[in-house]
């Protein structure tokens, strides 16, 4: 087949898919709602203001919009009733602090539902909010040196994005449960108060408690130290998706039943400790609309950034 046959092969593909799969709604997948966006790009595109959170609420409002929860989404798609119009959720990954101290009282002023996925590891410093500690140890120096003798030059907000992108590669292949050691290690010069930053960034218990007792906000999970699930064995895997169910479920007294796969990677293994566990969904981080027919388990997301 020619490149242009195959590429109307496939238009007419997704026009079908389209038609016989129709668009239900949208699960919004968002990070933190800060007032002074990073000026590194990978930490920025994580970024919204409130003004734009704001912006975007009222968009989904103007264009008619149902704003619903998760368990709604789950209802809707289980009995395969529908709402009468699109639905929107926002959800927001990892479970930074401002979620609560910004984007919470925006949720509360429009009454519209939204829902946090935590990972459990960050509030008891089991691993680190590594990208933000470089964030900040990037726009303070203009050389880095780690412990392993390797040194970056970050003169400019060029070299910063560079140096930001290199050491994340570096860090590609660290297990999760490493991760925060082998970073901690390499900054071990500098001094930095890295379990009071991690602290300062998540949600703390008392504020995850205070969201779980509002009708509004949804308490998920997203593992307890944020791997990439599919590189795990099965019983490292269970540990994860229900290790962090569990952790929340003491701290809010209530069944925690929605789950975000970290980074969107996840294997068939996952996917049967999630039925096992008691979940009724989980999310990608990617894809675009929810349509008729996905599978509660692959729900798609749009991201939401600008
Ligand atoms: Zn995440």
């Amino acid at each position: 087949m020619n490149l242009s046959i195959k590429k109307g092969y496939n238009k007419v593909k997704r026009k079908i898919y389209k038609i016989s799969h129709p668009h239900l709604g949208d699960i919004l997948m968002l990070h933190r709602v800060v007032s002074n966006r990073s000026s590194l790009a990978d930490n920025r595109s994580l970024e919204i203001t409130p003004e734009f959170l704001e912006q975007t609420i009222l968009k989904y409002k103007y264009l008619g919009y149902r704003f619903v929860s998760l368990d709604n989404i789950y209802e809707q798609i289980s009995k395969k009733k529908s709402f009468g119009s699109k639905f929107v959720t926002f959800t927001f990954d990892d479970g930074y602090s401002d979620n609560f101290e910004l984007a919470y009282p925006i949720f509360k002023k429009y009454d519209c539902p939204f829902a946090i996925y935590v990972t459990t590891g960050f509030m008891d410093n089991r691993v680190c909010t590594w990208w933000y500690a470089l964030d900040e140890l990037l726009c303070k120096h203009k050389v880095l040196q780690l412990s392993d003798g390797t040194v970056y030059n970050c003169r400019n907000i060029d070299e910063k994005n560079q140096t930001f992108e290199d050491i994340r590669a570096r860090l590609f292949n660290t297990s999760s449960m490493e991760l925060k050691k082998t970073f901690e290690e390499w900054f071990s010069a500098y001094d930095y108060p890295f379990e009071q930053q991690t602290k300062k960034l998540a949600l703390s218990v008392e504020q995850i408690l205070t969201l779980s007792q509002d009708n509004l906000c949804t308490i998920a999970a997203h593992t307890e130290t944020h791997p990439r699930l599919s590189v795990l064995d099965y019983d490292r895997q269970y540990h994860e998706i229900c290790g962090s169910k569990k952790y929340l479920e003491q701290i809010i007294g209530k069944e925690v039943v929605h789950f975000s796969y970290p980074f969107g990677d996840f294997n068939c293994n996952s996917v049967q400790i999630l039925g096992l566990c008691g979940y009724k969904t989980s999310t990608l981080n990617f894809g675009d609309d929810v349509r008729k027919g996905q599978s509660f388990y692959m729900l798609t997301r749009k991201f939401l950034y600008h």
